[in-house]
């Protein structure tokens, strides 16, 4: 594969954006390489700027559940884009939206919506503050939950310290109200209660957690945080931004049959138009401006052209009642494969449609045993399967996502490749 017309534009765009990236895993400096350019997309398919063909397993990270460029979805943006592209004041389609997000997740009984994933949960927050009077929060070691200061944190030394900012620019102070625990880890969730119980505002966790590659919740753990939560009058919030709408259409919260009392979305919900979305219960949710004290907004927010895409992409997934199964059992032919091939040298983690490889032989169930994978043979995996056409997130630590626009084709060729492969 040759790929000029990619590392041009890189040199280029590294002149006037930092790191030639306009979000840093793009980049592709986890797996040492330099990032491809992107030109269209179609179905499953990318195509780059050298004319290079790859079967996408990014889809944009989560939102391209339908596929690129899904032909319902593109139509209702045109249509909506005739119509003009921002107001400054409430349309229909926020109605519409918010009403369709009720309906297939009956826990958002008032939705706010925002423009990113990373808003949503800086405003879930806030409202969980100040509908709590409480400042403090628990969050999981290696779940992500955006780039806002309180939540760029890191574990201080020794078990019950508070955190320690990680990333420069985030002062201390922004993020001493955040606690770090270790996801399925009961103990530490505990002990943090016992020392801070009437402190805590809530505990914000990915219910399937995706950012450290996928890791699934244990039996029984995400009942104990609605539990533990309930029990010292915090707030449980699910950040759903990757689950929700791709674990089915209620979200994890439907899949587990646990009820948050807030709960984040982004991804899917914008199919492919920035769009994020957090609500819950209504006492709660009464805490935002204008009806409460808690205050927040947005100039592009509820957005008419980002909420069409939204409508027709839920709304596609709701009338398409084999989605799921289809993107499960693909996703599936892919775990069998790769176990086929790499036996005994490789954790695969899968629910639904997400699924990390690991190359590890441990089970990976934390932050702490993600890390043991060896992100050397990761990137060999990564360059082999990216010269052969095959495009996988360039980190160890990001799922696989596979669209509803994947065929039988596409699954059985990367099956094959995956077999075949000689390089780790
Ligand atoms: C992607 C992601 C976010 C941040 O969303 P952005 O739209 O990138 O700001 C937050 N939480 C989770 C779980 C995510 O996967």
């Amino acid at each position: 594969m040759n790929w000029d017309k990619s590392d041009q534009l890189y040199e280029k765009s590294k002149k006037y954006i930092p790191g030639g990236v306009n979000s840093p895993v793009r980049a592709f400096q986890a797996v040492g390489r330099s990032p491809v350019f992107i030109e269209r997309a179609k179905g499953s398919k990318l195509y780059d700027v050298d004319g290079n063909e790859y079967i996408d397993y990014v889809c944009s990270w989560g939102p391209c559940i339908l596929g690129h460029g899904h032909i319902g979805v593109i139509d209702a943006v045109k249509k909506a884009c005739d119509n003009g592209l921002t107001f400054g004041a409430p349309t229909e389609n926020e109605y519409i939206l918010a009403n369709l997000i009720h309906e297939l997740m009956p826990s958002m009984e008032l939705t706010r919506l925002v423009s990113s994933g990373t808003e949503a949960v800086m405003s879930a927050i806030r409202v969980a503050r100040g509908y709590t009077n409480r400042d403090m929060i628990i969050k999981f070691r290696g779940c992500y939950h955006g780039h806002s200061d309180g939540l760029l944190v890191k574990a201080g030394s020794g078990a019950l310290t508070q955190s320690v900012p990680d990333s420069k620019g985030v002062p201390y102070d922004y993020t001493k109200n955040t606690l770090v625990a270790d996801y399925n880890d009961v103990k530490s969730v505990e002990d943090l209660f016992e020392r801070y119980a009437d402190k805590i505002a809530a505990i914000i966790v990915e219910p399937v957690a995706a950012n450290m590659g996928v890791v699934l919740p244990e039996e029984g753990f995400l009942q104990f945080l609605r539990d533990i939560t309930t029990k010292h009058d915090s707030l449980l919030i699910f950040d759903e931004v990757i689950t929700g709408f791709r674990l089915g259409l209620g979200g994890a919260q439907e899949y587990y049959g646990i009820t948050p009392d807030l709960t984040t979305l982004g991804k899917v919900i914008g199919g492919g138009m920035p769009v994020g979305a957090y609500g819950g219960r209504k006492e709660i949710m009464e805490m935002v401006a204008p009806i409460g004290p808690v205050y927040q907004a947005g100039t592009l927010s509820g957005n008419p052209i980002a909420t069409a895409a939204g409508i027709e992409t839920l709304k596609t997934l709701k009338n398409t009642p084999d989605v799921y199964t289809r993107i499960e059992f693909q996703t599936n032919k892919l775990a069998s494969a790769i176990k086929d091939r790499f036996e005994n040298q490789v954790c695969v983690n899968r629910i639904g449609s997400l699924m990390s490889t690991f190359f590890t032989t441990k089970k990976v169930i934390d932050f702490d045993s993600a890390l043991t994978s060896d992100t050397n043979k990761y990137t060999n995996y990564f360059g082999y399967l990216l010269e052969k056409g095959i495009y996988l997130a360039p980190s160890q630590y990001e799922a696989m996502f596979i669209s509803y626009a994947h065929s039988e084709e596409d699954i059985e060729k990367t099956c094959e490749i995956i077999r075949n492969c000689t390089c780790v």
